[in-house]
């Protein structure tokens, strides 16, 4: 293969836990793929070694001051990679035109703009990135629809439904919904609190909501799962993606983590996709679909696990989860609102200026408060957003 036949690729959230993933993935296909761009926001020391060892054209910090001391080092080790900053330069190598695919791996809303950049310029998208789904799917998925961009999701319960979907063979069709589904089982962990007593939650600490049991994530989407909000931002994600009503998700506690989602079909067939827990098996999916490539995940032993389980969620126990079914029931203006503030909340909780249960009770206060509300365009929708980060800001002094 010839260094033009390789697939060029904009890695933005580098640093991160799926940058981190996608970039175990890359290695293994350095004939495939060549890294053209990476993202980050402040870890300069991070984006520093990932460019000594990957030598991208371009290396971008939303940080602007951390953009000039990225730049200072790779000066003095004369590397040719190009330094840019601000968050227009991520929107810009997500859109050039030297790029084929995009990984939107940057975490919370933050990583809209550059999505948005990317589907404009009729890239193919790897959305691991589900703030930006939920806080604008409508308008994501016309940018898709319209440029003839391709969107293929790196969540893994929604790769795991892409791949059971009749989506699969009509990837055009995202976003749309298919009359031969039923509806789809979007399988939950059920995080670190599943068996945790009810009556000491309000003294989880951050050390312990971040302790994921199956999954090793970044600090918000481990937040996310020990709440349930991450299931409730999927849940949304999922009526987006696959063009479904609320009533047809049903999350299921599959505390195991072997079986990442499923699809049933109105003949009573259920196809499932199941692995091991490693965010390599779906990058690696959505990085060669629609053919097959190694990821470097280790090969599920079919004899190792005992058992699967599949409980109904208490939302008792999580109640981030109802209020998520019922923004999903009122898109687009409740879920921007639902995700602004647990961005918001978690952040404060991350800080130790919030407690654990008060994330969710402040997220549905924050709902009701402002589900008047009405959005009629994308700049609606960042308007929205950005006054709910106000209120909610306001509810934690
Ligand atoms: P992380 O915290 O490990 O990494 C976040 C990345 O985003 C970092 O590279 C950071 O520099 C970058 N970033 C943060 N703010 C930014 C900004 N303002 N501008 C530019 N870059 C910014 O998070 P993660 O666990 O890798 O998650 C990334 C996204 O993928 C999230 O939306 C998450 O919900 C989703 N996701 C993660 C996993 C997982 O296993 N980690 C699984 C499914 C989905
Ligand atoms: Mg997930």
């Amino acid at each position: 293969m010839s260094e033009s036949d390789k697939q060029s690729i904009t890695l933005l959230g580098a640093t991160g836990s799926i940058g981190e993933s996608t970039l175990s993935v890359l290695k293994k296909h350095p004939k495939k793929f060549s890294i053209f761009a990476l993202g980050a926001n402040t870890n300069v020391k991070g984006l520093y070694k990932l460019c000594q060892k990957h030598h991208p054209s371009f290396a971008v910090m939303a940080d602007v001051d951390a953009a000039t001391e990225l730049q200072d080092l790779l000066s003095h080790a004369n590397s040719k990679t190009e330094v840019l900053a601000g968050s227009g330069a991520l929107d810009q190598v997500a859109a050039h035109s030297d790029v084929d695919i995009v990984v939107a791996a940057i975490v919370g809303a933050a990583g809209l703009s550059s999505t948005m950049a990317a589907a404009k310029a009729g890239k193919k998208i790897l959305l691991a990135n589900k703030e930006a789904i939920v806080m604008a799917g409508n308008y994501l998925l016309e940018a898709v629809h319209e440029n003839n961009a391709e969107l293929i999701p790196l969540d893994s319960e929604h790769n795991a439904i892409f791949q059971c979907h009749p989506v699969a063979q009509s990837i055009v069709n995202i976003g749309k919904s298919h009359s031969s589904v039923k509806k789809i089982m979007l399988t939950a962990s059920g995080g670190p609190f599943l068996q945790r007593d009810l009556t000491s939650f309000d003294d989880i600490t951050v050390a312990e909501a971040c302790a994921h049991p199956r999954w090793d994530m970044g600090r918000k989407i481990s937040v996310d799962s020990a709440t349930m909000m991450n299931k409730g931002l999927e849940f949304i994600e999922a009526c987006y993606l696959f063009g479904l009503l609320p009533e047809q998700v049903q999350v299921v506690i599959h505390p195991q983590s072997i079986v990442h989602s499923m699809v049933e079909y109105i003949d009573g067939s259920i196809l499932a996709q199941m692995g091991s827990a490693d965010m390599r098996i779906p990058i690696a999916h959505a990085l060669g679909f629609p053919g097959r490539i190694e990821s470097g995940a280790q090969a599920l032993d079919i004899f190792d696990i005992a058992r699967f389980d599949f409980l109904q969620p208490c939302l008792e126990r999580f109640p981030a989860l109802r209020l998520a079914q019922q923004a999903a029931a009122e898109k687009q203006v409740l879920p921007t609102i639902l995700n602004a503030a647990n961005e918001v909340c978690v952040e404060a909780f991350l800080n130790k200026r919030l407690g654990f249960t008060q994330i969710s009770s402040t997220v549905e206060k924050i709902m009701r408060e402002m589900q008047n509300e009405s959005v009629a365009s994308l700049v609606d929708v960042i308007e929205l957003d950005a006054q709910t980060r106000v209120a909610t800001t306001a509810h934690l002094v």
